[in-house]
């Protein structure tokens, strides 16, 4: 077995096929990167031009950093409208081309192909009978639909018309959903009957329902028949989307958009603090969520694109549905779960639908390393040519097998680093232009200027072989724009700590070559004995062991060392707890880092707290460690909730 050290030090230069594919070489990366940062306005005003806009923009950047008049716009002057630019603007070369495969739960059931002119029909049907509802321009309407094509349908409806969409994910609890319409003062909620997953059923109609109670007696709630599922009905304010779909028209004119006209506001997954309100508007996100799956997955025309996200995530809203669509891509959407009916159902369905692109988060290659390689082995996944993951930094032992494994060596696995507020990729290795490094995002997309900043003093720390804070010293055009209805919070948390930046949250290491290495939040770095290190270290190292399948670490405070490190530890199925696998794990990690990263606390844990999107939620874990039940904060976007109750029953007392 590699140690994590052995595995870091490794590289992985692109093979000559893939150089040769690939839309950006090294050389043309330096070009364009350096073309970026020069002159912005230059750069992003050509690059803008890869969408259709209705009336073109003469104004390109107009940012303010400063904390107290914080301003982003981008292409102020122009129009446009997201669903033409995903829809309209393909019809006459491939309004017969596959747009969407939806590829259903149960793999007995049969794979929908839907064609971009047909994606067209529903999305003008659906818009028409929002319109029906009372929808209008600038509109707040609540998505909370299973990963079915009319989510799709349904954001680019709301695109159409001008109506702002907040997707919740069809996890939450009917608590989360109320808070999220009456956050933004949502009109209508968009829901299914149930949606199914993994072969059980959740009751989303149900669950609206409930939300409704504690919502404005004037929100309606459009209902899309997913199963069939008897459900309760309220005349007047409950819509029968399948009926209406009928009699809507097949044709609903585009607004005309201004490029800052709010597209959607995505609630954060809170693992860090209360969600925020994410607002992305209409241009400038458009331009680089399509430009970033074009560049980042080296996407060509004809390839088969899967992304195995969510939509009620970013990265749902960026590489399932704008970025895809508009670049007229095909990409899949998978209604289904990794594991379900068995751990080979990812595999299964690249080798079904010849998928060529795959993007998944670490959290989910873990769980599948975890279940053994012929789950992989028996598939045959020569199709693949790019691998991708985000969402939380991947411990090299996760990489190599993602690369060997899965890869087979051959497709370069993209790492990359961006948040719910960046609307696309920040950092990334591009397949031709760079080498990888296992756990590495290695390098700044277009127009991305990362700072490595001293916590304490705020100064920029140049040169390479540095650790700090990651800022980000200018704009680029997929920055959220503020926080809904609260700018002041918006400022507060992105630009008053490091003034003249926008503060990311987290820390990162520039190594000896250049190459960007994420350590994880800020607050997951701890101190031990003065001692300054990342919690993703310890990590790491924990699941580099054999019997470890994953681990969370948190400070909690030590009357000796200030912080002792405290570990949750999930071992392998096959594996029990005890006292002398404790030991070995210590002292595992010790010979891993060194004395100071050894555990103080090792907890077993059957289970982490992640939110839906599968990041393990340390503020929850932190307060278990310090003892502290009573202030758990938000809960209600975690998967399962009942994850903590055993954690806090079990809380190693010592
Ligand atoms: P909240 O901000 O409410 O706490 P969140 O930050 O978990 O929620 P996201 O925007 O989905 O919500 O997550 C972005 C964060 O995920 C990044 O700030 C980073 O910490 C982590 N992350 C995402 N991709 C990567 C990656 N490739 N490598 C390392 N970390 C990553
Ligand atoms: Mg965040």
């Amino acid at each position: 077995m590699t140690t994590a050290a052995q595995a870091e030090a490794k590289v992985f230069p692109p093979s000559a096929e893939t150089v040769a594919r690939a839309h950006v070489d090294a050389e043309k990366y330096t070009q364009m990167y350096e073309a970026s940062v020069n002159d912005p306005v230059k750069f992003w005003g050509e690059h803008g031009k890869r969408i259709d806009w209705i009336k073109p923009y003469t104004q390109v950047k107009d940012v303010n950093y400063d904390f107290g008049s914080v301003k982003i716009n981008w292409y102020a002057d122009g129009t446009l409208n997201v669903s033409a630019n995903c829809l309209d603007r393909h019809l006459k070369t491939r309004g017969d081309q596959t747009a969407i495969i939806w590829e259903p739960d149960d793999p007995n059931d049969e794979a929908q192909h839907i064609t971009y002119a047909e994606l067209h029909r529903r999305t003008c049907r659906m818009a028409n009978i929002l319109e029906s509802m009372g929808v209008r321009k600038g509109d707040r309407v609540v998505i909370y639909l299973p990963m079915i094509p009319e989510a799709a349908y349904a954001m680019l409806a709301c695109a159409r018309i001008g109506a702002i969409h907040s997707i919740v994910f069809a996890g939450f609890s009917p608590d989360a959903l109320a808070a999220r319409v009456n956050g933004c003062d949502a009109k209508v909620i968009i829901t299914a009957d149930e949606a199914p997953r993994g072969g059980r059923k959740t009751p989303l109609k149900s669950n609206a329902d409930a939300a409704l109670l504690h919502c404005k007696d004037t929100v309606k709630c459009l209902v899309v028949k997913r199963t069939g599922g008897q459900t309760t009905w309220i005349d007047g304010r409950d819509y029968d989307y399948n009926e209406m779909a009928l009699e809507a028209d097949d044709y609903c004119a585009p607004a005309e958009m201004n490029a800052e006209d709010p597209l959607f506001i995505l609630y954060t997954s809170g693992s860090t603090g209360q969600p925020k309100g994410v607002v992305h508007t209409t241009g400038g996100y458009l331009v680089y969520a399509a430009m970033t799956h074009e560049i980042t997955f080296d996407y060509h025309d004809g390839d088969i694109y899967w992304c195995t996200a969510d939509v009620g995530w970013v990265t749902g809203h960026s590489y399932i549905v704008y970025g895809p669509l508009a670049n007229g891509a095909t990409t899949l959407m998978f209604e289904g779960v990794p594991t379900y009916p068995d751990a080979s159902r990812f595999w299964q369905v690249c080798e079904k639908h010849k998928v060529n692109q795959f993007y998944t988060a670490p959290t989910a290659i873990r769980a599948l390393m975890g279940q053994g390689n012929e789950f992989v082995e028996k598939c045959d996944l020569s199709s693949l040519k790019t691998l991708g993951t985000v969402g939380e930094p991947i411990n090299p032992e996760a990489w190599n097998w993602y690369n060997d494994v899965v890869g087979k060596g051959k497709c370069p696995i993209v790492d990359t680093w961006w948040q719910t507020e960046t609307g696309g990729h920040m950092m990334t290795p591009l397949p031709g232009a760079h080498a990888t490094k296992p756990g590495s995002a290695m390098k700044p997309f277009f127009g991305v200027q990362p700072v490595v900043l001293d916590p304490q003093s705020g100064v920029e720390i140049t040169g390479n072989g540095v650790e700090g804070v990651l800022c980000i010293k200018d704009s680029w055009p997929g920055q959220m724009r503020t926080v809904w209805g609260d700018h002041e919070r918006f400022e507060k948390t992105y630009f008053s700590d490091y003034k003249g930046y926008y503060f990311t949250g987290d820390g990162c290491r520039r190594d000896e070559d250049g190459d960007y290495w994420i350590t994880g939040r800020v607050d997951d770095v701890i101190n031990v004995s003065g001692h300054r290190m990342g919690t993703a270290e310890v990590e790491s190292a924990l699941v580099a062991h054999a019997a470890v399948a994953e681990a969370a670490v948190v400070g909690y405070p030590h009357e000796i060392k200030g912080q002792g490190i405290y570990c949750y530890v999930t071992l392998m199925n096959d594996r029990e707890p005890s006292d002398e696998l404790l030991k070995e794990l210590r002292t595992w990690v010790r010979t891993e880092i060194g004395p100071i990263a050894s555990p103080d606390v090792i907890q077993w844990a059957p289970g982490l707290p992640k939110t839906r999107s599968g990041k393990i939620m340390r503020r929850i874990l932190r307060k278990i460690a310090e003892n502290d039940f009573g202030s758990l904060g938000d809960t209600s976007t975690l998967a399962d909730p009942s994850v903590v109750e055993d954690l806090i029953a079990n809380r190693a007392n010592k």
